[in-house]
C-alpha cells in the first residue's frame, strides 16, 4: 500500500543504504587488514555481517514501504524480509556480549586447562579452543539466546513477536518484550564486564567505549521519540565503525617495520588477562648469539621476520610479541602444561637446525625463559623484569623455568640495593695498589667499587655493575667513584707517597653517551684536580658499529689530559685491532692469561708473545692477578712494566690503603 512519499521514507531509505554501505566497507576493510585471527576479531566480523544483512533487509523493506504495495508478491517479500531482519537482529546483542568478553580478555569459554587445542598430527600448530559451553553461566546465556531465536524463527507460525495487519502493515506483538529483555540482559552484563575490567583497559579504549555508549544511547532515545524514522541500525553501524577504527585497529600495537606486536601490546594484554582472572604462560625467547650474527651476516635486519615467520607456523600471530631486537615473547592464556611443553620443545628443536637468511646459512642460538603467571610472577612488572633480564652467563640450558628463574628476583633485589647504595651512601671505593716490576716499587692504584648493603650484605661489582649498566644506574655509580677518587687526589695524600695517578674503571655503556667528555671533564675540573692524575680503564667490548665513536671519545679525552688503560686484554675478541687504533697508554693483561701461563706450555707461549707484540706497539704493560712469588719470577723474564694482585694487596678501604702507602718504605709485600 503505497502511501505517497514522505520525508521519513526518504530518511529511512538513506539510513538503510548508509548502514549497508558502512557495514560492507567495514567488512572489506577488516579482511583487507587481516584483522581476523583472534576469536574476538571473528566475533567482530560476525557482528558486522549481521548488521550488513540487517541493513540490506531494511533497505528492501523500506523500498517496498515506499514504492510497492503490501499485497501479493510485494506483501510476501515484505514478510520474508521482516522475518530475516528479526532473525539476524536478535543475534546482535549476544554477539556484542561475546565481543565485550573478548575486549575484557575473557573470551575463553573453555575451562582453565583446555583453552587450547592443537593438531599435532596435521599442522603441528596450536589453535585457540573453539567456544565450549561447559560453564553453567554460559549455559544460561546460551539458553536465553536460544529461546529468543526460537521465538523469532517460529514467528511466522505463532505471531508471538510480531504480526501483520489486514493491509500487510507491521504490528508488534506481546512477545517482542522478550526480545528486548534478552538484549537488555546481554547489554547490562557487557557493561558490567567493562566496568569490572576498566582499570586494565587502555586509555584509547576507555574513551572510545564511553563515546560509543553515548552514541548508542542517543540513538535509542531518538528512536523512542521518532517512531517513523528508523535510525537505530544506522547508529549501530556508526558505532561499529568507531569500534573498528579504535579497538580493532592495532596499528599502535604493532611494530610498523616487522608487523609484530610490540611491548605496549604485551603489557596491555597481560594486564587484561590477569584482570580477567586467567593464568598465562609467558615464554621469552632470547637470541643469545646476536653479536656473532651481526658480525657474520650483513642482512641481520631480516632476522626478526625470519624467526617470527617460524613462530607463526606454531601458533597464531596474535600471541607473539617482540619486546626488543633479539627477544620474542609468547603469552598464552589458559594453556595446559603439556601443550606449553610441547610448544617449547618444537621451538627449541628448530633452533638446533641451521636457518637461511637470504641464502646465507646461519645458526641462531636461543634460550626460552618460561614462567607462569600469576604463580611465578604475580605482576606484569615482574614479568617484564624476566623478559628484559639477560640470560645468566654460563647458562647451558635451552629452557629456563621454575627455580631457574630465581636469579631474576635476585637481580631485582640487587637493583634496589644499588639505589639504596646511592641514597644511603653504602657504596664505598676501595683501592688496590699497583707496583713496578723494576724494584717492586709502589706505582699507582686502581679504584674498585664495593657495596655494603644493609639488607643483602656485601655485594661485589662483578654482580652489580652489569645490573647497574642494564638499569641505567651505572652513570651514577661511576660518577660517585670518580668524585671519590678526585677528592682523594685533591687531599694530596697519594702524591705525598709517590702515587701520581689513580685508575678509574668506566663502563663502556656510559662511555658511548653523548656529552660524556664534557661531563667527565666537568667533574674533574670541579675538584680542581689535574686530569693527568686520572687514568681511565675501559674494556674494549663494543660492537664494531660504535667503534668510530669510541675512537673519537678516547681522542677527545686524551686531548683533555686523561690517560687510558685497556682493561682485560686477552678476554675479548677484537682487542688487537683496538690496541693499534686506540691510543692506550697501558694494556692490562687479564689475570686469566697469567694464570694459564703458570706451568710452561701453550699458555706461556701466548703470554710471552702477547707481551712482545704489545711492546712492539710501544705500550706499557700491567699484569693483573699476581698472587704468588712464582708468578713474579715468571714476569721477570718478560718485558712487563707493572703488576697488580693479591700477592701485594687485595683492594682495601681508603684508610687501609693510606696505611699501605705510608708503610711502603719496605716494598714488595703487603698483607
Ligand atoms: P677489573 O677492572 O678487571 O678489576 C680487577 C678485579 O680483579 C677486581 O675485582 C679485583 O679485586 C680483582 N683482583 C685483583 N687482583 C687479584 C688477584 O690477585 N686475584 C684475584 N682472584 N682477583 C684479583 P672486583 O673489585 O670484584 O671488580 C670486578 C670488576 O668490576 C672489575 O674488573 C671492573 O670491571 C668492575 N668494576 C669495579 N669497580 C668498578 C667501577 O667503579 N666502575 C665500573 N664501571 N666497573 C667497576
Ligand atoms: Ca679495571
Ligand atoms: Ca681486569
Amino acid at each position: 500500500m503505497g502511501t505517497g512519499f514522505e520525508i521519513s521514507d526518504g530518511l529511512n531509505l538513506a539510513f538503510a543504504l548508509a548502514t549497508s554501505i558502512i557495514c560492507l566497507t567495514s567488512v572489506f576493510f577488516t579482511f583487507a587488514q587481516k584483522r581476523t585471527d583472534k576469536l574476538r576479531n571473528k566475533v567482530f566480523v560476525g557482528m558486522l555481517m549481521v548488521l550488513t544483512l540487517n541493513g540490506i533487509t531494511e533497505l528492501a523493506k523500506t523500498s517496498i514501504d515506499v514504492y510497492g504495495t503490501k499485497d501479493g508478491i510485494d506483501g510476501g517479500a515484505y514478510k520474508a524480509f521482516t522475518f530475516l531482519y528479526f532473525a539476524f537482529h536478535s543475534m546482535l546483542a549476544p554477539l556484542f556480549y561475546l565481543y565485550v568478553l573478548g575486549v575484557c580478555g575473557k573470551l575463553s569459554f573453555a575451562d582453565r586447562r583446555s583453552g587450547w587445542m592443537f593438531d599435532r598430527s596435521r599442522s603441528g600448530r596450536l589453535k585457540e579452543n573453539p567456544v565450549d559451553f561447559g560453564k553453567p553461566v554460559h549455559i544460561i546465556y546460551a539458553a536465553v539466546f536460544a529461546v529468543t531465536e526460537l521465538a523469532v524463527l517460529t514467528n511466522p507460525l505463532t505471531g508471538f513477536v510480531y504480526t501483520f495487519g489486514e493491509h500487510g502493515e507491521f504490528m508488534r506483538s506481546k512477545g517482542e518484550i522478550i526480545i528486548y529483555l534478552a538484549a537488555g540482559l546481554f547489554l547490562v552484563t557487557a557493561v558490567y564486564m567493562l566496568i569490572y575490567t576498566w582499570s586494565a583497559l587502555t586509555e584509547k579504549r576507555r574513551y572510545m567505549i564511553v563515546y560509543l555508549f553515548v552514541l548508542v544511547s542517543v540513538g535509542i532515545l531518538i528512536q523512542l521519540f521518532t517512531v517513523h524514522v528508523k535510525i537505530e541500525l544506522f547508529i549501530e553501524a556508526l558505532a561499529m565503525l568507531g569500534v573498528m577504527v579504535s579497538i580493532e585497529n592495532e596499528d599502535d600495537r604493532i611494530d610498523s617495520d616487522t608487523g609484530i606486536y610490540d611491548r605496549k601490546a604485551l603489557n596491555s594484554d597481560l594486564m587484561t588477562y590477569l584482570k580477567g582472572g586467567r593464568s598465562v604462560d609467558i615464554m621469552a625467547l632470547r637470541i643469545t648469539n646476536s653479536e656473532e650474527i651481526e658480525r657474520t651476516c650483513s642482512t641481520e635486519d631480516d632476522l626478526p621476520i625470519l624467526v617470527f615467520d617460524f613462530l607463526k607456523t606454531k601458533l597464531p600471530r596474535s600471541y607473539i610479541y617482540s619486546t626488543g631486537p633479539y627477544t620474542y615473547v609468547i603469552a598464552l592464556p589458559d594453556i595446559a602444561e603439556t601443550d606449553a611443553l610441547w610448544l617449547m620443545d618444537e621451538i627449541t628443536a628448530r633452533f638446533k637446525e641451521p636457518w637461511s637468511l637470504n641464502d646465507t646459512p646461519l645458526m641462531i642460538k636461543a634460550v626460552i625463559l618460561h614462567a607462569k603467571m600469576p604463580e611465578k610472577f604475580s605482576t606484569v612488572e615482574q614479568a617484564f623484569i624476566m623478559i628484559d633480564s639477560p640470560v645468566p652467563s654460563g647458562n647451558t640450558k635451552t629452557v629456563l623455568t621454575g627455580s631457574d628463574l630465581d636469579y631474576i628476583l635476585r637481580r631485582k633485589e640487587v637493583e634496589k640495593a644499588i639505589i639504596r647504595g646511592l641514597e644511603q651512601h653504602t657504596l664505598e671505593v676501595f683501592y688496590q695498589p699497583t707496583y713496578s716490576l723494576e724494584g717492586l716499587r709502589l706505582h699507582g692504584a686502581e679504584a674498585l667499587i664495593r657495596l655494603h648493603d644493609t639488607e643483602m650484605g656485601e655485594l661485589y661489582p662483578g654482580e652489580f655493575i652489569p645490573i647497574a649498566e642494564q638499569c641505567g644506574l651505572i652513570d651514577d655509580v661511576d660518577d660517585f667513584v670518580l668524585r671519590e677518587v678526585c677528592a682523594f687526589i685533591k687531599s694530596g695524600i697519594p702524591a705525598q707517597h709517590g702515587i701520581n695517578c689513580i685508575n678509574v674503571n668506566l663502563s663502556v655503556v656510559q662511555f658511548m653517551q653523548p656529552g660524556f667528555v664534557a661531563h667527565i671533564s666537568g667533574i674533574v675540573e670541579e675538584f680542581g684536580v689535574d686530569k693527568s692524575s686520572i687514568n681511565l680503564e675501559i674494556t674494549e667490548s663494543v660492537a664494531a658499529t660504535d667503534y668510530k665513536l669510541l675512537q673519537t671519545t678516547v681522542c677527545e679525552l686524551r686531548e683533555q689530559g686523561f690517560s687510558f688503560s685497556m682493561d682485560d686484554f686477552g678476554t675479548g675478541y677484537s682487542n688487537l685491532q683496538s690496541i693499534f687504533s686506540l691510543d692506550f697508554d697501558v694494556i692490562k693483561i687479564d689475570k686469566s692469561m697469567l694464570w694459564s701461563a703458570d706451568n710452561a706450555g701453550s699458555g706461556r707461549i701466548i703470554l710471552e708473545n702477547s707481551v712482545n707484540m704489545i711492546k712492539q706497539m710501544r705500550r706499557e704493560i700491567l699484569v693483573e692477578g699476581v698472587e704468588t712469588a712464582e708468578q713474579i719470577e715468571l714476569l721477570n723474564t718478560l718485558d712487563v712494566d707493572y703488576m697488580q694482585g693479591f700477592y701485594f694487596s687485595r683492594p682495601v678501604p681508603k684508610d687501609a690503603f693510606i696505611r699501605i702507602i705510608t708503610d711502603e718504605d719496605t716494598p714488595g709485600k703487603g698483607e
